[in-house]
């Protein structure tokens, strides 16, 4: 154990002093560690990323030759072919109105893909002769990435934490978590309350003062999958519209046939003024992220004469981009976005078996983006003591067993409430469904019997 340890010191990893496992081949949605032992994968990663699977020949082999021609386009001379084609595809698939009607930004994260949608509303206002609309409204309880900037934005209490004092931070109001409603109402008959208090903040802030609403569709870390509810975004759209503010989706995790659409938005037939997003559209061969908006919003700052100035070193990587030309490619091909609301069905009817274990309380999710949440008491949905890391607990008894999942925490009150994400690749065939929830049973037998002690 001392050895194992010593050998990872050289790398600062996630976790400290504990030796993990090193991967050393993936096929599929299975992974194998460097003992041999194999892992089915349940999170897609971590998580949401690998949607099509491990070791695609067609990704392998156009990553080899874009490779071979030209790995770096200097993005402050030079364009790149990959990158074009790319950015007509993401037309393509866009969603609503920004269908063939749109321009992509590409950049390295999901991170910086929501730092550029902000900066692109702000830009959009300050050359349009509206130069006080500056505030981001986002959630408690989204996520929407990890630097500082967007850690002002964002509502995901545990993650903000220890750089607080640094932020600016940006107003929010509460989450579409009808499991634990903020304001203790049912659907329908809360008539969307939780969307309506975006016009309030609006008008709280003035809406002179607010250039965007961001927000998940189905929101991920923050909540454990729990999607908008239906009718959300319609109340949303229309309220960003009355007021002028931009609505931007973070499609970073729900993008690319998560949820059974190209976009997860489409579930709500709304369109947005900007997508950020990243993950499954390179399916994690290489870091790519886009940010995409309609050509109006773009125009005032192309006719501004400045460059847009978002960028990093190796945006638009023109090896990525070939990825990612790929990995949609064979989402097409392979019919996954349908696939996704078939076997979405099959997962989610697999998942609410666990709803016998006592400490499971809910299960929700959308397509293959699904999660469940612990509870001490399923009656009173009393939420378990963090101290007990019940989500942490499960995750690493389910690595004993053979399977990625991918734990959260705070969803109660951004503090207390353990969530696990369940998000296999889309590949995932029903069989492996199956094996994947033996697996998650007789984890969770293994974790109840702990902490219901
Ligand atoms: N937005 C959402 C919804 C996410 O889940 C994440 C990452 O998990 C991000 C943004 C940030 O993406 P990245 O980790 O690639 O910077």
């Amino acid at each position: 154990m001392e050895d194992a340890v010593a050998r990872f010191k050289p790398a600062v990893h996630r976790f400290w002093k504990r030796p993990a496992p090193i991967i050393t081949r993936a096929e599929g949605v299975y992974l194998w560690d460097q003992d041999g032992k194999r892992y089915i994968d349940g999170a897609a990663g971590s998580s949401v990323v690998v949607n099509i699977g491990h070791g695609v020949q067609s990704v392998v082999d156009a990553m080899a030759v874009q490779a071979k021609n030209v790995c770096f386009a200097a993005p402050h001379v030079f364009s790149n072919q990959p990158m074009l084609d790319l950015a007509q595809m993401v037309a393509h698939y866009a969603p609503g109105t920004m269908k063939n009607n749109c321009r992509t930004w590409f950049g390295c994260t999901g991170t910086d893909a929501v730092d550029s949608a902000v900066r692109l509303a702000r830009l959009y206002y300050v050359y349009t002769g509206k130069p006080s609309k500056h505030a981001v409204i986002a959630r408690w309880r989204g996520f929407h990435g990890n630097n500082i900037a967007v850690a002002g934005i964002h509502g995901h209490t545990l993650r903000r934490k220890f750089y607080y004092p640094m932020y600016v931070n940006s107003p929010k109001i509460p989450p579409a978590y009808c499991y634990r409603c903020p304001f203790e109402l049912t659907y329908p008959a809360c008539n969307l309350k939780c969307a309506r208090q975006l016009e309030t903040e609006i008008r709280q802030q003035g809406a002179d003062n607010v250039a965007a609403f961001l927000a998940e569709p189905v929101v991920g870390a923050a909540l454990g999958a729990v999607p908008a509810p239906p009718g959300y975004f319609e109340v949303i759209r229309d309220i960003c519209d009355r007021y002028d503010v931009m609505l931007i989706v973070d499609e970073v995790m729900t993008g690319w046939g998560r949820i059974g659409h190209w976009f997860g938005i489409e579930e709500w037939g709304v369109t947005p003024d900007i997508i950020a997003t990243a993950k499954g559209m390179t399916s994690g061969y290489t870091p790519l992220s886009a940010t995409i908006a309609r050509e109006e919003i773009w125009q005032p700052v192309e006719e501004s004469g400045l460059p847009f100035l978002a960028g990093h070193t190796l945006n638009e990587n023109p090896v990525s981009c070939a990825v990612a030309i790929e990995v949609i490619k064979y989402v097409a091909e392979h019919d996954l976005v349908n696939k996704v609301r078939r076997d979405g069905e099959y997962l989610m009817a697999r998942l609410q078996e666990l709803l016998e274990f006592d400490i499971v309380g809910d299960v929700r999710g959308k397509g293959m983006m699904c999660g469940l949440e612990f509870v001490k008491d399923k009656a009173t949905k009393e939420p378990f003591d963090p101290a007990l890391k019940v989500a942490a607990r499960f995750q690493a008894a389910a690595l004993e067993r053979g399977l990625v999942s991918f734990q959260c925490a705070g969803c109660v009150d951004g503090v207390m409430g353990d969530m696990l994400l369940v998000t296999p690749p889309l590949v995932m065939t029903r069989p492996e469904i199956d094996e994947m929830i033996d697996i998650m049973k007789d984890t969770m037998k293994a974790v109840q019997a702990e902490v219901l002690r």
